[in-house]
């Protein structure tokens, strides 16, 4: 066993790392939360949100990954606009095949397929390798970890250890069933605040507990599920598109630098809507969406302080690429 001055001195001479990931969930989804109509979605996402994230990363000069719906890649402009992001470097993740909130109350058969197709139908669509996986609304289990070990996925990053977002998230469930409204949004474990809040390796019965933090070693391959990079929570504060609108810049870049000296490593997501406004939408989206009352040029310019301030401390990479060691 190692002494433990020796790993605290391999902890903080660990190169600081930062990931910056992008979930491209279609407007109908959010509808579905909302308990709206989803007939009023458009596909701003794909053909608005996705150009402006292409162009924000080449303005910083980094190469990211994209969580993507495997069922949203079946149209030709989609597909197109998937290469796009493969041809300017970027990394093509599963975010499963049609992105069912309840993915971890679906039966056997139905979860594995919805990760065992996602990543086919996004591999062919995409014509790379696609080895990293996001849940739909953060939920885990040890059975889904399981699927994807044997689905030949190589890392997982869907646990959100954020207790003001899972309590909202409970507030906001709770509130609309007493209106009545049916989200098609679930809260999970409880046990999910208790998880570490860097990269780990999880013990191969539980998901949330970690079995090792040496993410360089894969000799315990065969006793841990697979590597987990958790989305980053520095100081109470997520590290995600909506809480940096809110913040703005300076306090935004002090989350993240206290985040990279925290953990070595921080994990940023951001959504596809996080570069929409209110003028890419209908207006009973944009009621229930405060965030897209800001204008989409005034939080490119919070997101391109944020990732200058990490590049400015710490190697930016595709998450491939840090769970691989490349
Ligand atoms: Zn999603």
């Amino acid at each position: 066993m190692m002494n433990p001055f020796s790993a605290i001195k391999n902890w903080v001479e660990k190169p600081l790392t930062a990931s910056v990931g992008v979930d491209v969930d279609d407007l109908k989804h959010y509808y579905r939360i909302h308990g709206l109509d989803e007939s009023a979605a458009n596909d701003a996402v794909w053909t608005r949100g996705l150009p402006r994230f292409l162009d924000l990363f080449a303005d910083c000069g980094i190469e990211a990954t994209f969580y993507c719906v495997a069922e949203d890649v079946e149209s030709d402009q989609n597909r197109t606009i998937l290469r796009s992001l493969v041809k300017a470097g970027h990394e093509i993740a599963n975010h499963t095949w049609h992105h069912p909130y309840a993915l971890t109350r679906l039966s056997d058969d139905e979860r594995l397929a919805e990760v065992k197709e996602g990543k086919e139908r996004l591999e062919k669509a995409a014509e790379c390798a696609v080895v990293g996986f996001r849940s739909p609304g953060y939920h885990t289990s040890k059975a889904l970890q399981d699927d994807l070990k044997a689905t030949g996925h190589l890392y997982d990053s869907s646990i959100f250890p954020c207790a003001p977002y899972y309590l909202a998230k409970s507030g906001v469930l709770a509130w609309m069933a007493l209106k009545g409204l049916t989200s098609h949004s679930i809260q999970g474990s409880p046990r999910v605040l208790l998880a570490p809040r860097w990269p780990y390796k999880p013990s191969a019965e539980d998901p949330f507990k970690a079995a090792s933090f040496d993410m360089s070693d894969d000799s315990d391959a065969d006793e841990t599920l697979l590597p987990q990079y958790p989305v980053s929570v520095a100081m109470g504060c997520p590290l995600i598109g909506t809480a940096f609108t809110a913040l703005g810049a300076t306090a935004s870049c002090l989350a993240v630098t206290a985040g990279l000296h925290l953990s070595r490593h921080i994990t940023l997501e951001f959504h596809g809507i996080d570069l929409l406004d209110l003028g890419d939408m209908d207006a009973g989206l944009g009621a229930v969406q405060p965030d897209t009352r800001v204008p989409f040029n005034k939080k490119r310019d919070i997101f391109k302080a944020v990732i200058d301030c990490i590049k400015s401390q710490a190697e930016v990479k595709r998450l491939d690429h840090i769970a691989q060691g490349l």
